[in-house]
């Protein structure tokens, strides 16, 4: 039989996390179910079938979850962004503002060559502030984006317009 359910209904809303008043939308629950890993994984990767892809570059931490399943699907390498600290090489780093200070991601110098194309992965997007980070590190390794794949878009925030004014192709699952 036809599994009906869409990708918005596997996901889960903890109400006051991880500050009173947010509503986190949590996809570990889209995760557990193989059914949803696969209809997450298979619907971020739609609009790009046929592209030429490089390396696929996911945001922590959860995109590192989507973002590998997207690269073993396409057979293509996998890039993490990780915050501070974290990743063991020599790195180049970006700072962005967060709703209380500052937050700085990072990716090894040598993991994009200039000229690759990449996709970005992330479970949601919210202010854009992430994603602009890691597109700006992608773009000072010389890496052509081709497209910014999101589970979940909160419109109301801004984050699409903000990286389609940057020119990027942002593709959402859902609202
Ligand atoms: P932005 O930088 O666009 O404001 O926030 C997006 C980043 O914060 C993403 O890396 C995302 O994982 C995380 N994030 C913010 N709010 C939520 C939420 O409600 N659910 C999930 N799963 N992640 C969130």
């Amino acid at each position: 039989m036809p599994n009906a359910k869409t990708v918005k209904d596997y996901i889960r809303t903890i109400v006051d996390f991880p500050h009173e008043g947010i509503m986190f939308r949590d996809v570990t629950t889209l995760f557990a179910d193989p059914r949803g890993l696969r209809l997450a994984v298979d619907q971020l990767l739609h609009p790009y079938a046929g592209m030429e892809i490089d390396k696929v570059a996911g945001l922590e931490a959860r995109g590192f979850i989507l973002g590998g399943a997207v690269a073993h699907q396409l057979g293509k390498g996998f890039v993490p962004i990780r915050k501070k600290g974290k990743l063991p090489g020599k790195v180049i780093s970006e700072e962005y503002q967060l709703e209380y200070g500052e937050a700085i991601v990072e990716i090894h110098d040598d993991a994009i060559a200039p000229g690759e194309k990449i996709l970005l992965v992330d479970d949601l997007l919210a202010t854009g502030g992430t994603a602009e980070a890691g597109i700006r590190l992608i773009e000072r390794l010389g890496g052509e984006i081709i497209g910014c794949a999101f589970v979940i878009d909160l419109p109301e925030l801004g984050g699409r317009k903000r990286l389609e004014a940057l020119g990027m192709d942002v593709h959402a699952l859902c609202d």
